[in-house]
């Protein structure tokens, strides 16, 4: 079994209300970056624009690089990366989905951010979009700009009744499951991209409700929210981490992508690790548990060497654009994402 970690890498979570982002969290990415050094992790820290414009990235940035010690990759928050469509306060007071814009828009914004990257830290090989807002129409996109992986997908949750610019307007991903799979763009013997889902994993239904849907003769429905896991720290929860990973092995998932927002590694900047006795915890936790996939075996890799060591596997393809989908972008009524057509 392989592990890759995933880092979004942003601002300090709230606009200040000129509409300007801090970015205070990044000083607190040394400490976290030596301890994955340690253990033996090789993180990918996914980038949005504040962070690629940041002094305070670039060091870390040029030496996860220079002492090939991880992976630098692209996160698109459309509301910090020019050209802006409305507002820039505006945008930012909001949090858009980048699959709210038109594709056109996302295009520029998009090569705005993989040129910035490209210039200060190489070529971008690895994309997740902001709030894991990708579309289907996207794909091409993403492979004409050089990204052959992306890692914007939470299986089994959705995002549908979530606000951006407009209401209710982001993807709905609960009929995916966390096995990797390559995006079918009709680029025969060409580029592709290799989708890398967040491994959130079931935790299955309560004996109860299986029961009454056995009784009923109902077939299982996709899973609520409190019955998905993710491999993501959460305070109080990091013991849940393992549970994760042997949940995911015994559903024969062969890579973990395991994801965490760069802010919460900083008190004040997030929600979730408030404290610095609760950050302490964080690391301590993180520690443990890098410390037992190593006993368990699992090699720790970036998603571009992930990519570059499966490029000839055979596994599941979706189209990379559902007309279902496709009909639906931009009406704020129709949010169900439809990928079908899945082959062996
Ligand atoms: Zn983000």
């Amino acid at each position: 079994m392989d592990f890759l970690l995933t880092m979004d890498t942003e601002w300090d979570r709230h606009p200040t209300k000129d509409g300007r982002v801090t970015v205070e969290n990044l000083s607190s990415l040394p400490l976290f970056h030596a301890l994955c050094v340690s253990e033996g992790i090789r993180p990918c820290y996914l980038c949005a624009q504040e962070a690629a414009d940041a002094p305070a990235f670039a060091p870390l940035g040029e030496r996860v690089v220079t002492r090939n010690e991880g992976e630098i990759g692209t996160h698109l928050h459309p509301m910090t990366s020019p050209p802006y469509w409305v507002d820039p306060v505006e945008e930012r007071k909001k949090i858009p989905f980048p699959n709210e814009y038109p594709l056109d828009i996302f295009e520029a914004k998009l090569a705005h951010l993989r040129q910035t990257l490209e210039a200060r830290f190489g070529p971008q090989h690895t994309y997740r979009a902001g709030r894991f807002g990708l579309a289907p129409e996207h794909v091409p996109i993403l492979v004409r700009h050089g990204f052959r992986a992306d890692s914007s997908i939470t299986p089994g949750v959705s995002w549908s009744h979530a606000n951006g610019l407009s209401e209710a307007v982001g993807p709905d991903y609960r009929d995916h499951d966390a096995h990797p799979f390559w995006w079918d763009t009709g680029n025969e013997g060409g580029s592709r991209l290799l989708e890398l889902p967040i491994t959130i994993v079931r935790r299955g239904p309560r004996l109860i409700d299986a029961l009454r849907r056995w009784t009923a003769g109902r077939r299982p429905g996709p899973p609520t929210p409190d019955e998905v896991l993710w491999l993501r720290p959460m305070p109080g929860r990091l013991h849940e981490l393992r549970t994760v990973m042997h949940i995911a092995r015994r559903q024969g998932i062969r890579v973990l992508n395991f994801m965490m927002h760069s802010n919460e590694l900083h008190p004040g900047c997030n929600p979730y690790f408030d404290t610095s006795e609760k950050v302490e915890g964080l690391l301590a936790g993180l520690r443990s548990f890098f410390r037992n996939l190593s006993r368990s075996g699992v090699r720790s890799l970036t998603p571009r060497e992930y990519t570059e060591q499966n490029a000839g596997t055979v596994v599941r393809t979706r189209p990379a654009v559902s007309s279902a989908w496709a009909e639906c972008r931009g009406n704020a009524g129709c949010n169900t994402l439809t990928a079908g057509g899945t082959t062996a």
